[in-house]
């Protein structure tokens, strides 16, 4: 959930709205019931993604929140994952977090070297955010794993082994943090940034696969793995993405958009009856033609829900099930080979 949907950066890409708004302490409330009456339903951790705008510019609201949610349910009990800018850092509210929450990971975003990197990902005042990134990303290492999402686009494919030599020069020798590559989109219209910088899913991949091995050759783990959307919020019962203002939705990216709100956490057990989240919630691959035939379908599940249901626009270009199933293959091929795991050749006859 975005505590806030401010920034103190100004990358052309991003896809907030930037609404001046901030969490107010009776939406963290009516947080802390849905978590305490799901908790006492199921006894299990609660994972919970704080992403924003920056979520670090409401750290200290985060610590107060899980200092009164874990007085109730128990420490440990909240499994925190940050997206974060990484240009923030605050050891105090981080070291109350600790002691209440598992902070599992912190997401930090990287565009490329650093000459590339400080043209987009920008403070407010234009400069760039390289280098106070890299300064703090062994002060949040410190308090759980890191995970670098290097953006790919068509113009930094061929300088990124710079940005590997850099991040190995730069930081202690013990912090290695996990890379996955990911394909910037123009996913609604707040993205201002050039068209021309997008890449395609096929040629995506392709750039996925090298990149990773060249990741792994300076000694960065890189997951290629396909990953199951089986856990997305969309298709998951009592998963909620909540704005700041505790509209609730089912995927982020339908945060501001007023015909996708299920309801308000402030009244959240009228959520359960909404039309909209029932609607969404349904969403079964097995009604498709092709998919229950497919070995493909436990991990693809017919790619994203809420494209299949129409709620959101169908990619430009997008991925047939035939070329699905290749990258697929590839992605885990390529896996095999980084892991050196011993496999037996087994017929592909039945991948539809
Ligand atoms: S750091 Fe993230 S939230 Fe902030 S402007 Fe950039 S993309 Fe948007
Ligand atoms: S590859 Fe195609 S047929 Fe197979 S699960 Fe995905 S969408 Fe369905």
């Amino acid at each position: 959930m975005p505590p806030t949907l401010l920034c103190n950066c100004a990358c052309d890409y991003c896809y907030q709205d930037k609404t001046p708004i901030t969490m107010k302490p009776e939406v963290y409330d009516a947080i802390r019931e849905l978590i305490l009456s799901s908790h006492e339903l199921t006894q299990k951790e609660i994972p919970v993604a704080w992403y924003g705008g920056e979520p670090f510019l409401c750290l200290h609201d985060i610590a107060a929140f899980t200092r009164d949610t874990a007085s109730m349910i128990g420490n440990g009990k909240l499994h925190y994952t940050f997206v974060t800018n990484g240009t923030l850092f605050d050891a105090v509210a981080l070291d109350s977090i600790r002691k209440r929450a598992i902070i599992k990971s912190f997401q930090v975003s990287l565009d490329g070297p650093k000459h590339y990197h400080d043209k987009l990902r920008i403070y407010r005042n234009g400069k760039g955010t390289y280098d106070d990134i890299m300064a703090n990303l062994p002060n949040l290492a410190e308090y759980g794993n890191i995970v670098l999402r290097v953006n790919v686009d068509t113009h930094n494919q061929g300088i990124m082994d710079n940005l590997f030599t850099d991040l190995k020069a730069t930081l202690p020798p013990d912090l290695r943090p996990s890379i996955y590559f990911a394909n910037i989109q123009r996913c609604n219209a707040n993205v201002q940034s050039d068209p021309e910088r997008y890449i395609g899913p096929i040629r995506f991949i392709e750039s996925k696969l090298k990149l990773s091995r060249m990741a792994a050759r300076h000694g960065f783990t890189v997951e290629n793995l396909p990953q199951c959307n089986m856990g997305c919020t969309y298709s998951t019962q009592n998963a909620f993405v909540i704005d700041p203002l505790g509209n609730c939705y089912k995927c982020w990216d339908f945060i501001g958009n007023p015909s996708f709100i299920i309801g308000n956490v402030q009244n959240y057990e009228d959520i359960y009856q909404d039309a909209e989240y029932l609607r969404e919630l349904q969403f079964n691959p097995f009604e498709s033609q092709n998919c229950p035939q497919c070995n493909m379908l436990p991990l693809c599940k017919s790619g994203c829900p809420a494209i299949m249901n129409s709620d959101l626009p169908q990619p430009q270009e997008h991925l047939s099930c035939r070329e699905i199933q290749l990258i697929y293959k590839k992605c885990i091929k390529q896996h095999i080979k980084f892991h050196d795991i011993e496999t037996q050749e087994v017929s592909h006859e039945n991948i539809s």
